[in-house]
C-alpha cells in the first residue's frame, strides 16, 4: 500500500518527536513538574496581542473577504505590508509581487524547491542542520550534499563548501539564526558564502540559488543583527515564518521573498505561485494572513528578553558545571558537546535524571545534543540540580 518513495521517510521519522512523546509519557508517570523536557522547539512565550489582532480582524473584515478564495500568492494588501516592512528595516525595494504567503517555513521551502529542482540536482546544507531538509529535497528527487561541521564555531567551512559546489548544485540552504546551534552568521560570513557562490556560478555558467531559511530571524540577542541575504547575493530567496517570532507554529503562516534581482525572477515567481497550488496548499490560511498584517502595523513582537534570560541562566549554569558549547546568539537552542562519544548514551543518562534533549545525530552532527530552552524560566531553574548531577556523573565537576 505505502509507496516506495514514502518508506524511507517513515524509517527516519523524527527522533525529536520521539523524545517529545517520551517526555509526555514520563510526565504522566513522574508528574509534569518533575520532568525537564528540552526536546521540542515549541515557542513558550505567549504573544497575547496576537489574540487581540484576531478579534480585531474578525470585527473589521468582511466575511467573504476573510474566508473566501484569493490569489494563490495571498492577499495583495498583506503582501504589500510585508514588503513595506522589509524595505523599511533592510533598505530593500520589494513590492507585493516579490512576496508569496506560505503555510509556514516548511511549506515555503517545499514551494521553492519544487519550483527549481530537477531530478538529480544537488542541494548543499551545512551540518548540523534541520534534517527535515532531507525530506523536502527528496520530495523533488534532489540530492542533499552535506558540508561537515566546524565544531569550534559552527560557522560554514568555506573550503569544503567551495570544493563541494558542482555543476549539479542547484541550491544552498542556510538557516540563520541556526537550529540547532543558535549561532548567527555575520555579514562577513554571508559575504564570504556569496563570493564562493558567485565564483562558481561564473565558472559553471549556471545559477545557484541561496535559500535562507529564517524562522528565527527576530530571535537574536544582545543587539546582534541578522544580515538580509538578498543584499549580498542576487540569486537569493528568503524563507520566513511567524511560527517562532509570534509563537504561532500551529497557525502555519510565513512567506517567501523572491527578489527582482534574481535571474528569471518573473518566471520563478509564477512557478512558485503554481507550486503553492499544486502542492495542495492553494494559499496560506486567510485569517492569519490578515492577523499578521495587523501585527506588523501595530508593531507586535514576542518578548525577546524572556528567551534571552533563559539563555543566560542555562548557558552560565552549563559552563559552571563543566559542559562545553558555542555561545548561542540567537534562536532558542544550545548545542552542547556530549561528554561521551556516543551522544545517545548521554541522552539516556540525562533521561534517568528526567532531563530530555535531542541527540546531535538528528541534525547530522553526532557527539552533540540540542537543548531547546523555549521553556519557562522556572523549569530551567528547577532543572539545574539535575544538570549538575549529570555533570557529576561524567566527572565534569568535582
Ligand atoms: N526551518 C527550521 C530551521 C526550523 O527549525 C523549523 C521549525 O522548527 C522550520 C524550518 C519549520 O518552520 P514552520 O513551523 O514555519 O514550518
Amino acid at each position: 500500500m505505502v509507496s516506495e518513495k514514502m518508506k524511507p521517510f517513515m524509517k527516519n521519522n523524527s527522533a525529536i518527536r520521539a523524545m517529545f512523546e517520551e517526555g509526555k509519557r514520563m510526565a504522566a508517570v513522574y508528574g509534569k513538574e518533575n520532568v525537564y523536557d528540552f526536546s521540542l522547539g515549541n515557542p513558550n512565550v505567549p504573544v497575547p496581542a496576537v489574540n487581540e489582532a484576531i478579534r480585531a480582524v474578525l470585527s473589521e473584515e468582511s466575511f467573504n473577504v476573510l474566508h473566501g478564495y484569493m490569489s494563490n500568492a495571498g492577499f495583495e494588501d498583506v503582501r504589500q505590508t510585508i514588503a513595506d516592512s522589509l524595505n523599511q528595516r533592510f533598505g530593500t525595494a520589494f513590492s507585493q509581487k516579490n512576496v508569496l504567503m506560505t503555510v509556514g517555513a516548511a511549506s515555503g521551502l517545499n514551494v521553492i524547491l519544487k519550483s527549481i529542482l530537477n531530478p538529480g540536482d544537488e542541494v548543499i546544507v551545512f551540518a548540523p542542520y534541520f534534517v527535515e531538509y532531507d525530506g523536502y529535497v527528496r520530495n523533488y528527487d534532489g540530492k542533499v550534499v552535506v558540508i561537515s561541521p566546524d565544531t569550534e564555531t559552527f560557522m560554514p567551512k568555506l573550503a569544503e563548501f567551495e570544493a563541494k559546489l558542482s555543476p549539479k548544485t542547484k541550491a544552498v540552504i542556510i538557516n540563520n539564526p541556526n537550529n540547532p546551534t543558535g549561532v548567527v552568521y555575520s555579514e562577513d560570513t554571508i559575504r564570504a558564502l556569496a563570493a564562493v557562490m558567485e565564483k562558481k556560478q561564473n565558472e559553471y555558467g549556471s545559477s545557484i540559488t541561496l535559500i535562507s531559511d529564517e524562522p528565527y530571524r527576530e530571535l537574536a540577542y544582545g543587539g546582534i543583527r541578522v544580515p538580509f541575504v538578498t543584499k549580498y547575493y542576487a540569486n537569493s530567496v528568503v524563507c520566513y515564518s511567524y511560527s517562532k517570532s509570534l509563537s504561532v507554529p500551529g497557525e502555519r503562516i510565513g512567506y517567501l521573498v523572491i527578489p527582482d534581482e534574481m535571474e528569471e525572477s518573473e518566471t520563478l515567481l509564477s512557478a512558485a505561485v503554481i507550486a503553492n497550488r499544486v502542492l495542495g496548499c492553494v494559499n496560506a490560511p486567510s485569517l492569519i494572513q490578515k492577523v499578521i498584517q495587523y501585527c506588523i502595523r501595530h508593531d507586535v513582537t514576542v518578548d525577546l528578553a524572556a528567551y534571552e534570560k533563559n539563555r543566560n541562566l542555562l548557558y552560565s549554569a552549563l559552563m559552571e558545571y563543566g559542559f562545553s558549547c558555542a555561545k548561542p546568539d540567537g534562536a532558542f537552542y544550545m548545542f552542547v558537546k556530549s561528554p561521551v562519544e556516543d551522544e545517545k548514551e548521554f541522552c539516556e543518562t540525562a533521561k534517568k535524571h528526567h532531563v530530555l534533549f535531542v541527540p546531535g545525530s538528528s541534525f547530522a552532527c553526532p557527539g552533540y545534543v540540542r537543548i531547546a530552552y523555549c521553556v519557562s524560566y522556572e523549569q530551567i531553574e528547577r532543572s539545574l540540580p539535575a544538570f549538575r548531577e549529570i555533570a557529576g556523573e561524567y566527572g565534569l565537576i568535582g
